[in-house]
């Protein structure tokens, strides 16, 4: 899967409609001090399904709203789109019957965020899924950012075994694991709950 557009609307210093074509090989972003490049990999990030504040470098999630500028007023909604190739079918079942899926997540003041796959709307944890099964979750090694190598270089080995299984690709099945466990967990208390009720009526 290949991303071959990015489109922001009121994501942070991105309050006008920018849409970016992404080409095929590298692509290179430059720019003046606080023109803004770091908050389009956080845009990257963030349509992933990235839920942590401080990973968008703010306090709360609303902080990626253009919050105003001198002779702008703050936005109450920020959008952003990422468009993916999916020529080669590579997306989990669900949404591999298009050749391309466009991703859009939209957070509005008070109403948190929401998420649409080619105008359909998905769940959080759908899109999270379709990009962690690719190895490019918002959490995925190839998104660096300012002082993560020096992060690495000094972090525990649970940590660095982390990056590695994200690498792998195999980050989704924890995710699923861990919903398994979850399910199972309910399960085995409705259990208890029908013994309790079994045992009342005995
Ligand atoms: P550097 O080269 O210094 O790392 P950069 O090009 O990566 O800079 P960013 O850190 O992406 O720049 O952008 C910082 C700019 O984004 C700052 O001017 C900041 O005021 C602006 N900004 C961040 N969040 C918001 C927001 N919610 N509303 C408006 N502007 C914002």
């Amino acid at each position: 899967m290949r991303f071959t557009r990015l489109r922001l609307n009121g994501f942070k210093s991105f309050v006008d409609p920018t849409d970016l074509i992404i080409h095929e090989g590298l692509t290179g972003v430059v720019g003046p001090n606080g023109c803004g490049k770091s908050n389009l990999l956080e845009a990257l990030r963030w349509v992933m399904g990235e839920n942590r504040p401080t990973a968008m470098r703010g306090g709360g999630m609303e902080d990626v709203i253009f919050a105003g500028a001198a002779t702008r007023g703050a936005r109450h909604f920020a959008e952003v789109a990422l468009v993916i190739d999916n020529a080669e079918r590579l997306a989990p079942p669900g949404f591999n019957d298009a050749d391309t899926i466009e991703i859009v997540r939209r957070i509005t003041r008070d109403a948190g965020s929401a998420y649409k796959a080619n105008q359909r709307e998905v769940r959080a944890r759908d899109v999270q899924m379709l990009f962690a099964d690719a190895s490019t979750g918002s959490h995925s090694p190839a998104l660096v950012r300012q002082g993560q190598i020096s992060e690495l270089i000094n972090a525990k080995p649970k940590a660095r075994r982390r990056i590695l299984e994200e690498a792998a690709g195999i980050s989704g099945l924890y995710a699923r694991r861990h919903e398994a466990e979850l399910k199972l967990s309910g399960a085995e208390q409705n259990l208890t709950r029908v013994d309790d009720v079994l045992e009342g009526l005995a």
